[in-house]
């Protein structure tokens, strides 16, 4: 039976349109460096030839605000392009793509005693000016202190929520309607939980899905799934994304799993091996790891992030949660809620546990001083 999906509304990016009944759209995002146009343009290409209705790029700088203009030259791909925490070069970018992405955790950072309102603005000019979509991007790991500090500290999924409402309030305020929203977690049933508190809240606004920083395949897919496979058979969800940390050469596979995903949505196929696979995951050891982006210091991160999980193997009955970070900027607070949290700059690899920094290694030092931190963990189990 076809599944009745949520009736939000259409929300058109470049040739595709999001909600509105459309067909559920597969995204996915560069990691390439932004300025490496070449190499940005060929994984844009290689995305959209495996089926991703929307590609993602992220810009952090003026350089790579310079850079899209001449991606955009090079592909009629539908380009969204993520602000990271520079809401200022949301005119420098909109010219180029399709889609803006703000993190409404991440509009604080800079000019903090102006008040988000006036950022947005900022955005949503430069967005209808040039023809753009915006998806409010939430984040669990990322969401802006302020809001936090309103709810109880075990509760995560409250603020993400509420921001997300606010800030769909303010655009319908000043009528701006051409936008989506995501509720990231690296928890499926966070997501879960997450997305169907919205889609009640808000049944009208198309839900981008994906389980944030999911991690390597297969258990990456199987994460996705556990979150993505409920809420669309729901009829939740508009688009979605399946993170994996993979290198480049296999960026491809994330696009393969979201269409593969939808294919068992509507096959009705899901059930019982996602159930076992849930069951499995909650109990033993967890690796979170971020998909890279534009960001990610030092590409050993990903060879590291797979060797990290050779080494934990002998860990997996443990209930224990290792988060492995590609950058500087956003390891440390994505790492919050891991019991070890490991972040990579171009030399460096930086460890903690819990909230408290324990230094940082060389690339080769890094596994066995992970590994002491596993086994005084496992002492205490
Ligand atoms: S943690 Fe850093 S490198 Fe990884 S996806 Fe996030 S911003 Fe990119």
């Amino acid at each position: 039976m076809p599944i009745q999906r949520n009736p939000t509304r259409a929300v058109r990016v470049g040739s595709v349109t999001i909600g509105g009944g459309n067909p559920i759209v597969v995204q996915s995002m560069c990691a390439t460096k932004t300025t490496d146009v070449e190499a940005t343009v060929a994984q844009i290409e290689a995305l959209a030839a495996a089926g991703a209705g929307v590609v993602r790029i992220a810009v952090d700088s003026r350089h790579d605000a310079e850079a899209l203009a001449a991606i955009r030259e090079r592909t009629r791909a539908n380009l969204s392009v993520d602000l990271q925490e520079n809401y200022r070069l949301a005119a420098d970018v909109a010219p180029w793509v399709d889609k803006i992405r703000y993190n409404p955790g991440h509009l604080y950072h800079h000019e903090s005693d102006r008040p988000w309102q006036e950022k947005v603005r900022l955005i949503v000019d430069a967005a209808a000016r040039h023809d753009c979509a915006i998806r409010v991007g939430i984040n669990c790991g990322s969401v802006d202190p302020a809001m936090r500090e309103k709810f109880d500290p075990a509760d995560s999924v409250g603020p993400m929520l509420v921001s997300a409402l606010d800030h769909c309030g303010f655009l319908d305020l000043i009528g701006f309607r051409r936008y989506c929203v995501s509720l990231k977690d690296s928890d499926p049933a966070k997501v879960v939980d997450a997305n169907r508190r919205f889609a009640q809240a808000r049944p009208d606004v198309p839900l981008h899905l994906g389980v944030t920083e999911a991690g390597m395949p297969p258990e990456g897919i199987l994460k996705t799934r556990m979150a993505l496979g409920p809420l669309l058979a729901e009829g939740i969800g508009d688009t979605l994304r399946v993170s994996l940390t993979v290198p480049n050469s296999r960026k491809h596979e994330e696009v393969e799993a979201g269409r593969q995903l939808l294919a068992d949505v509507a096959a009705g196929n899901l059930g019982d091996v996602d159930a076992m696979s849930a069951a499995s995951l909650k109990r033993g050891l967890n690796i979170i790891s971020c998909p890279s982006c534009s960001r990610v210091e030092n590409e050993a991160f990903i060879d590291l992030a797979g060797r990290i999980r050779e080494m934990t193997r002998y860990a997996a009955a443990y209930p224990i949660t290792i988060a492995v970070m590609g950058c500087r900027v956003n390891g440390p607070g994505e790492t919050d809620d891991a019991d070890l949290g490991v972040w990579c700059g171009p030399g460096q690899v930086y460890l903690k546990r819990g909230g408290e920094s324990l230094g940082a290694f060389s690339y080769e030092e890094i596994l066995p001083r992970l590994r002491e931190e596993i086994d005084r963990l496992i002492e205490k189990v």
